[in-house]
């Protein structure tokens, strides 16, 4: 093998930064770095941000872009559109796609970010070998994954897996996906800071909340084992239906571990098919930061050709 030759880059394009994985034709990770994005940026400046970290990767590791073939794209959101022709790129999507498209001179490959982080658990992390997973990430918002007999499962309209998006109350809070009482507007980051507030626990953001819970910091430790709760239900009803071999729990409060694991496997274990629940492990994500970038790269040596949401040159 030339370790030269065959280079699949993975780019993770998130609200505040975007993240990147460089493979080489041994399907090994061979760099990986990351940038800010600037609060409010728009896809032609997320696809600038996008650019220059690869170039300056590249360059920090003597990397030959040339030797590029192909670029898997994570997003936030819904990333697909029936309506499209296959092959065609939501134009939400557009921007940063093209962008990269016609800078490096190869197809973009565009799937939802935290689906293809449950695919890299699958290939490379928490569930390898694992045939049936449900990933959740938990985080500023609330995303997931599925993956049924070893494939991804992106669903009719690219939403398979908004676990953030179930509704536990139809009168709640309205969300910006249009429903009203999502989970992820009870559990994601931004609504335990809001409950902390109002318990006169004052907290910046979402790396503050986290840290208070490793410090154990009276009154956040509840508000998160609830919202760790509140999760578990949603995942036991999934758990009921799809009977994964393993649930994989991502995202910066996976990190606190028992806090909010413990809630979700009581939760399963309690399922009312006590049989199946007993049996699925409930284990922490093993990839970190980077497992978008990664799942990007395991989507472009996964993926069928005809599949929508591909850019070509
Ligand atoms: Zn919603």
């Amino acid at each position: 093998l030339n370790p030269s030759a065959g280079l699949l880059i993975g780019l993770d394009v998130g609200r505040r930064r975007v993240r990147l994985a460089i493979a080489n034709v041994a399907h090994e990770i061979i760099a990986t770095g990351m940038a800010d994005i600037p609060a409010g940026a728009d896809a032609p400046a997320q696809a600038e941000a996008a650019v220059r970290l690869v170039r300056r990767v590249g360059e920090e590791h003597g990397i030959r872009l040339g030797a590029l073939e192909a670029i898997g794209l994570g997003l936030v959101g819904i990333v697909d559109d029936p309506s499209l022709p296959a092959g065609a790129v939501p134009a939400r999507h557009a921007p940063v796609a093209r962008r990269l498209a016609e800078e490096f001179g190869v197809r973009v490959a565009v799937d939802n970010n935290a689906r293809l982080a449950a695919l890299a658990e699958s290939t490379w992390g928490a569930a390898r070998s694992v045939g049936d997973l449900v990933y959740v990430r938990w985080s500023v918002g609330v995303g997931g994954g599925f993956v049924v007999g070893g494939r991804l499962l992106r669903g009719a309209h690219g939403a398979a897996g908004e676990i953030g998006h179930v509704s536990l109350d139809p009168e709640g809070p309205p969300c910006h996906c249009g429903g009203r009482g999502c989970l992820e507007r009870r559990i994601g980051s931004q609504a335990l800071l809001e409950v902390c507030a109002a318990r006169g626990i004052a907290l910046t953001g979402l790396d503050a909340l986290v840290a208070a819970a490793q410090d154990r910091v009276p009154g956040v430790c509840e508000v998160i084992s609830a919202a760790a709760a509140d999760l578990g239900r949603i995942l036991a009803d999934t758990v009921v239906q799809l009977d994964p071999e393993r649930v994989v729990v991502g995202g910066e409060f996976a990190s606190l571990g028992s806090l909010v694991l413990d809630p979700i496997r009581q939760a399963i274990d309690g399922l009312a098919l006590p049989k199946i629940g007993r049996r699925i492990g409930v284990t922490p994500a093993d990839l970190g930061v980077n497992a978008s970038a990664m799942g990007a790269i395991a989507f472009l040596l996964n993926e069928e050709p005809a599949i929508p949401g591909h850019l070509r040159p």
